[in-house]
This record gives structure tokens, sequence and C-alpha cells, in this order.
């Protein structure tokens, strides 16, 4: 997969150099290419924004920069229809189901805001180079894109195959089956006076799968009633 990302801050990407994404890069599974927007500024001092029409606090992100920096990159991309995501307070909520959705595609392209935002008329324009998707990491207001562009690029990085060595292993996690995953234990058997549940040491995988299916089921409805269906809310 091809992940390109626009940002006036391409430093805050160097983290994902490291670990299971780092290692993807170098294996060639995934192609993280991060660029600065200022590259395409057109003036001596590469201004990115300019004071909002109509007034009001704050500048907002110019135009020219994203509409040059985008042809550039899905010109260099060739025939893919790439998938631009626009991290915004006001998009649609990011969720596991967005990362598996997100996972297929072949070239996604970020674009982090900052200031008040980005000029409106850069998304209509990214809608005919791609799928344009408005995506927020939550409710709340962060100082730019490049957080919420991390978060999203490691959840969908690690449903790429072949970058989590054992695929097994988000099978089983939290919000994969709708649930909250079942509480982890491991060595030793006995810490400051806390035993492990007698359950997982009963070598009896039938029941362990019971318990931590019941245990999901428990943390889920206390935690998080409003993931499961309906009539399965109930704080019994
Ligand atoms: N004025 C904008 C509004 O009220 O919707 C907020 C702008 S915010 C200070 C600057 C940038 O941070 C946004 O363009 C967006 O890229 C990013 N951002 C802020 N909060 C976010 C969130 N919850 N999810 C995703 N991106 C966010």
């Amino acid at each position: 997969m091809r992940i390109d990302v626009l940002s006036i801050f391409p430093s805050y990407f160097d983290g994902l150099t490291l670990s299971l994404l780092g290692k993807a890069q170098q294996s060639g599974i995934l192609d993280l290419r991060v660029r600065d927007l200022r590259e395409w500024a057109f003036d001596r001092h590469r201004t990115v924004d300019d004071t909002p029409y109509g007034g009001g606090a704050g500048m907002v992100m110019k135009p020219e920069p994203w509409g040059a920096a985008l042809d550039e990159i899905v010109e260099s991309a060739g025939p893919v229809r790439p998938t631009i995501i626009f991290p915004s307070p006001a998009g649609e909520v990011f969720t596991q189901k967005t990362a598996r959705e997100l996972a297929n595609r072949e070239h996604l392209i970020f674009g982090c805001g900052r200031y008040e935002g980005i000029d409106e008329r850069v998304f209509e324009y990214a809608a005919e180079l791609g799928e344009v998707r408005l995506i927020s990491l939550g409710d709340y207001v962060l100082n730019g894109g490049e957080v919420a562009t991390m978060a999203m690029v490691e959840a969908i990085g690690r449903l790429i195959p072949g970058v989590v060595g054992n695929p097994e292993s988000l099978v089983e996690e939290s919000h994969e089956d709708g649930l909250l995953e079942y509480p982890s234990y491991t060595k030793p058997a006995s810490w400051r006076e806390r035993a492990v549940p007698e359950m997982l040491l009963s070598g009896n995988h039938g029941a362990i799968a019971t318990w931590r299916r019941e245990q999901q089921l428990e943390r889920t409805r206390e935690r998080r009633p409003d993931l499961l269906p309906k009539d399965d809310s109930r704080q019994d």
C-alpha cells in the first residue's frame, strides 16, 4: 500500500519509522511518503495560510499549495484512484471498521490541516482526483491533523497483511467483533498478592474460551454499552 502524507510539520511522522510500521516500510509492504506542504507554496515566505473571507478569528489554509501538491502526488502514483483523507473534527468518526475498509485501498493520501482548517474548495477539487473522506478522531479539537493521521496510519497499517507477525492477534482484539477484549495475564501466577484467575490455569481450552467471551460481554456492558446490540445493553 502507498500512503502519502501532506503536512507543514513532516517531522511529526518520524515516529512512524519505528516498530512494526518501520519494519513494514523496510520490507516494502508499506510505502509511506511524508511531504512538506510548503514545497508547493509559491512565495518567498512559503506561505500556506491567509485571513478568512467574511472575517473571524484565525487563519485558513490557502487552496493553491494543496491543489498543486495533490496534482503532483496523484500524477506520480499512476492510474490508481486514491482515497484522499482530510482529518477533521467535523468529519465521520474513525472506527476499527473504517480502518478495515481503508486497509483494502491501494493508495491513501492524508492532508493534515492546521490553523482554522483548509479552504473548503480543496475538498471539492480533491473529489475530482479521488474518493474524499473527512475523518474525525473523536469529538474534541486537536491543533492539527498530524496526530490524527498518525493514529489512523497506525490503525490501518497494522491491518495490512504481513505487518503484524501473527495475524491471529488481530482477530481477538477489542472492536474486531464489536466487543472489548477480555483481560490478559502473564507470569507470575501470583503478583503482589493478586492471583491470575483460576480458570486460565485450568488447561481447559473450551472453558477458557467461554470465560473469555463472558469477560468480553461483561466489560463491554460496563464500559461501552453503546457498542452492544440494543437488546444486550442491560447492566445485569
Ligand atoms: N476550525 C476547525 C473546526 O472547528 O472544525 C478546527 C481546526 S483544528 C484547530 C486544525 C486541524 O486539526 C483541522 O483542520 C484538522 O486537520 C485537525 N483536527 C482537529 N481536531 C481533529 C479531530 N478531532 N480529528 C481529526 N482531525 C482533527
